[in-house]
């Protein structure tokens, strides 16, 4: 949703950027990433008939839909519905879509180099690269653990888990309890879920290799003395709970620090002492960082935030650059969290101020409307805190 301007500042860049549009007219907007930003930005423009040629641009082929990507891993969903093609989605909406890797961006050339060797001037720009895992500088994190965060990662794990338990049959008990342990650091939603997940699906899948489901273990590792940090105490609750309650009971490890990874072992601070937690399977799940492309922007420190994010206009605009606009998880504007929920309304906004400078009419501030937090808790189970006002359970049903 979005407001009308009653800023008087913001009015005077919608004058500046009004001529930058006249400018600009014959040159194309780029939307670089097909995230929840850029996807939404892109099937809003096409919905609004936006003339000025747009073509989006990602390294992938298809979207994914993070906060699915668990009924990915288990199958209770659908590729089609979790990470379909760009192409099918772009179908008829006059989007160009480009797969490709954006290999450098020059904000005062306003162009943009693609790893093919192609390259674009562009009148308008829409930055939406999402973020990438954070290792923290852990020692062996970013070599050892799997990530879990594309459609590609979820296929890799479900592979590795599959393996593990395969092999785990044919092995003797001493050396057979870490195939069956599956260890995960971070315990933010992230965490939560897959640990839930998994705690359910492991012991279908050893089950059905006729071994002994008991014998698996799902391990979280979290150095704060809570799950779901900055969550209402309910949902936390909630969770422990269905933690709890899962085929395997998942193992919480709270005040503990994975301080470095090897093969197949993490090591842990606990209580001040060192120890050692045997696992074939290690899933880092905790941290964001900048994608390394945003940080080479020449864009000063004092535009972006510690992290490296971009700060904006309240019309979603970089502070130095009026033609260029940014949103979701590689900007950052206060009180916001870097989630899908505020990246694709984020997108709405940015193709309707992209629409008003192609008028010639002002921009609106981007208004973000929070609707709570949906969790899923194992196969079949979720929970939701809906406005951070209502708390919801039960069990979730696909089509
Ligand atoms: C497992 C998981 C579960 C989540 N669950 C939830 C949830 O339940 N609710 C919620 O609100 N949020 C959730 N999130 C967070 C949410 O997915 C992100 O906040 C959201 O995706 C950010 O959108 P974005 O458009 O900024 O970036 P993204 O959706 O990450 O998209 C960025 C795009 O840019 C492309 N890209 C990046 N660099 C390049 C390059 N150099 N060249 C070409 N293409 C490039 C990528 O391929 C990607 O398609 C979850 C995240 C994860 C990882």
């Amino acid at each position: 949703m979005i407001n009308a301007i009653t800023n008087p500042e913001t009015l005077v860049e919608t004058a500046t950027t009004s001529v930058l549009s006249i400018e600009a007219q014959q040159l194309p907007t780029l939307i670089l990433g097909g995230g929840f930003t850029g996807l939404f930005t892109a099937l809003h423009l096409s919905h609004q008939h936006y003339k000025t040629p747009t073509i989006l641009i990602d390294r992938s082929s298809r979207f994914i839909f993070k906060p699915l990507l668990y009924q990915f891993l288990s199958g209770e969903m659908n590729t089609k519905y979790i990470c379909p093609r760009y192409d099918t989605l772009l179908h008829k909406s006059g989007i160009e879509f480009i797969q490709d890797t954006i290999q450098s961006i020059d904000l005062q050339q306003r162009q943009v180099q693609l790893a093919s060797g192609l390259y674009y001037n562009y009148g308008n720009l829409v930055l939406s690269l999402g973020s990438v895992a954070a290792y923290f500088d852990v020692e062996g994190a970013e070599e050892y653990t799997l990530p879990f965060r594309t459609n590609e990662d979820a296929v890799a794990l479900a592979k590795q888990l599959r393996n593990c338990l395969q092999r785990a049959t044919q092995t003797p008990k001493p050396q057979q309890q870490a195939l069956l342990t599956v260890a995960i650091v971070g315990a933010g939603c992230t965490g939560i879920e897959l640990a839930a997940t998994l705690a359910d699906l492991l012991p279908d899948w050893y089950a059905a290799l006729g071994s002994n489901v008991a014998d698996i273990r799902v391990v979280v590792i979290q150095r704060e003395k809570e799950i779901l940090k900055g969550d209402s105490d309910s949902l936390q609750q909630a969770a422990q709970t269905a933690l709890h309650e899962r085929k395997v009971s998942v193992e919480v490890l709270l005040e503990t620090e994975a301080i470095a990874v090897r093969r197949n072992t993490v090591v842990m601070k606990r209580n001040n002492q060192i120890e050692q937690l045997s696992a074939a399977t290690i899933v880092w799940a905790t941290g964001s960082a900048i994608d390394p492309l945003v940080s080479t922007l020449s864009i000063p420190e004092a535009h972006r935030d510690k992290q490296g994010r971009l700060k904006l206009t309240n019309a979603l605009q970089l502070l130095d650059f009026p033609e260029v606009f940014g949103g979701g998880d590689c900007t950052v504007m206060e009180q916001q969290p870097a989630t899908a929920q505020v990246a694709y309304q984020q997108g709405a906004a940015i193709a309707h101020n992209l629409q008003a400078l192609a008028e010639g009419h002002s921009l609106l501030p981007v208004e973000i409307g929070l609707r709570g937090n949906l969790m899923k808790l194992g196969l079949d189970e979720s929970v939701s805190d809906l406005f951070d006002r209502y708390q919801v359970k039960g069990h979730l049903h696909f089509p």
